[in-house]
């Protein structure tokens, strides 16, 4: 059995809140496994917006992989309860804050494989992180669908920079990044010139207005949008 002083350092290394650590176990050459406890107590139903308790509906235990430590890789085991509101009686799924729905490995696990992939590629990081290609892909497309719903906020410094998929044929996800953030705030699906135009015409001219210099590949088409939607940007050789 753990002690609960180990079970508070691993809880302090962890860094996930509304969690509890309560057990742990290593597996050799597979990696660490840990057990979690939500510890909130109430939560918004989806459906009807109230406040509600935890009423149990069923247990639904689910393995979720996380950052590793050093070359461990990190499970977390947690029990993703089937709930039921007590106000309008709708069964939902309980929400975790650190992991999306229906997704087997935390928020911060997917940030840390895109930004490997921006600088290597899908297959390698795949290889050297022990997840498909096919998990990394949904990964993007889970966070691409996120990002058009949120305009980038005092965005000065923009990349525009590429991933190479491979499907049958090559295909690319042009990435848009917010260069003194360091974090993506935009992902499209092809490369053709109008998909990113009407993208980047989706923020508005507020947005794109005061964007101060962009990052790009010569080469590509990409100058020519860069030049038609923020003429007054420096343009700048990736
Ligand atoms: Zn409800």
């Amino acid at each position: 059995m753990a002690s609960n002083a180990e079970l508070h350092l691993i809880e302090r290394f962890l860094k996930l809140s509304g969690i509890k650590v309560i057990d742990y176990r290593i597996i050799e050459d597979i990696g660490i496994f840990l057990s979690l406890k939500n510890t909130k107590k109430q939560t918004i139903c989806p459906r009807c917006g109230k406040s509600t308790e935890f009423l149990l509906h069923q247990n639904n235990f689910v393995t979720i992989r996380d950052l590793p430590w050093g070359e461990q890789a990190v499970y977390l085991k947690v029990n993703r309860r089937l709930l039921r509101c007590s106000h309008c009686h709708e069964k939902f799924s309980e929400d975790l804050k650190f992991v999306r729905k229906r997704r087997r490995y935390t928020k911060r696990f997917v940030e840390k494989i895109i930004e490997e992939v921006l600088n290597s590629d899908i297959q390698n990081v795949a290889k050297r992180n022990d997840v498909s290609e096919q998990e990394i892909e949904t990964m993007l497309k889970d966070l691409g669908q996120e990002l058009v719903k949120e305009k980038p906020i005092n965005l000065k410094k923009l990349g525009i920079d590429e991933i190479a998929v491979v499907k049958g044929q090559k295909n690319y996800y042009v990435v848009l990044v917010d260069l003194d953030k360091r974090k993506i705030v935009g992902l499209i699906e092809k490369r053709r010139e109008k998909e990113i135009i009407e993208y980047l015409e989706a923020w508005g001219k507020e947005v794109l207005s005061q964007i101060k210099e962009v990052s790009l590949d010569l080469w590509k088409s990409y100058k020519t949008i860069a030049l038609k939607l923020m003429p007054q940007a420096e343009i700048v050789a990736l």
